[in-house]
């Protein structure tokens, strides 16, 4: 198994698990490096960092790559990782304040929408008003569980809460070009997550692509669960071809029995150690950058 995981949620946003558990299932598990990519959040970068210096050990240094995913475009399908992001930047933490918002909102419409269709959601049950925390679909979809009113969380998305189900409300969302400008002047590198899940053709692909990196994208999720090996063939190839970053990760939210396992990237990876190492590089670049008062790839 690859012993890198550049795509993990945690508790901070939709995953189940909180940072000290993420390592200590890292240090089981032989990972290295992880990259925690919470959804509009970057409240849990800290906490990780404090648990990953916590759990190493002399035979196992895990390192974590701070990052956070944004939902772009008007389907909120296509995601952006921003790799090595500052924390503190206060036009970024501005933005995901007002996400987050957003998202309170649209998780009000959802319990009223489910209401209607007879299920009932205690307010205790998803994040209170009090919590910094982005609300979003899978919080509502383990609820439903918990309900009895489905049996998994899968369940859950394909019968109320997928695009086109009764329960389902749509979140406005930044676009991704704007998403990728405002992740470079946070200090970040971004990362196209997941491009299967864009559900474009080829050609369509490409052309987001190149508008993207015409913005400051870096990076392609080449090795994610949702890509078929046709298709990250073609992706490793594109990326490669366009002179992007290549990057993999699972995807983990932790729900037991479902969807990514920690560290599950699809086979093919071969080139992954010299892929982390330029993407490392290009995040200490834009640090760099940073520090001498311009955003990398301005
Ligand atoms: P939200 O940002 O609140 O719309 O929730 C998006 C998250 O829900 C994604 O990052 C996935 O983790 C999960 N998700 C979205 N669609 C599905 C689906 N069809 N099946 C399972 N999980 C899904
Ligand atoms: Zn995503």
């Amino acid at each position: 198994m690859i012993p890198i995981d550049l795509h993990v949620h945690s508790a901070y946003s939709d995953g189940v698990l909180s940072p000290e558990a993420l390592c200590a299932l890292a240090l089981k598990q032989r990972i290295y490096t992880l990259a925690l990519c919470d959804h509009d959040t970057v409240d849990g970068l800290a906490p990780m960092a404090e648990a990953a210096q916590r759990c190493n050990r002399p035979l196992h240094r895990l390192t974590v790559i701070p990052a956070l995913e944004l939902s772009t475009g008007p389907d909120g399908r296509t995601h952006i990782l921003g790799y090595g992001v500052n924390p503190a930047h206060p036009a970024l933490l501005a933005a995901l304040q007002a996400l987050r918002e957003k998202r309170r909102a649209r998780s009000g419409q959802m319990v009223e929408a489910l209401r209607k269709l007879g299920f009932t959601i205690p307010p205790d049950w998803l994040p209170a008003d009090s919590e910094r925390m982005p609300v979003g679909r899978p919080h509502v979809a383990r609820a439903l569980v918990r309900l009895g009113a489905v049996n998994t969380v899968q369940q859950a998305f394909d019968r109320y809460l997928a695009e086109g189900k009764p329960a389902y409300v749509p979140l406005a969302h930044m676009t991704a070009t704007e998403a990728v400008k405002r992740l470079r002047l946070a200090g970040a590198i971004p990362a196209l997550a997941h491009p299967m899940r864009a559900g474009l053709e080829p050609q369509a692909l490409e052309a987001l692509v190149a508008a993207l990196q015409n913005a400051g994208l870096a990076g392609l999720e080449v090795y994610h669960p949702s890509a078929s090996r046709r298709a990250i063939r073609q992706l490793d190839a594109m990326a490669r071809r366009r002179g992007l970053l290549v990057t993999g990760g699972s995807d983990f939210h932790g729900d037991a029995g479902e969807r990514g396992k920690l560290g599950g990237l699809p086979p093919g990876w071969h080139a992954w150690q010299a892929d982390l190492a330029a993407l490392n590089a290009a995040v200490r670049a834009a640090a760099e950058a940073g520090k001498n008062g311009a955003p990398a790839g301005e």
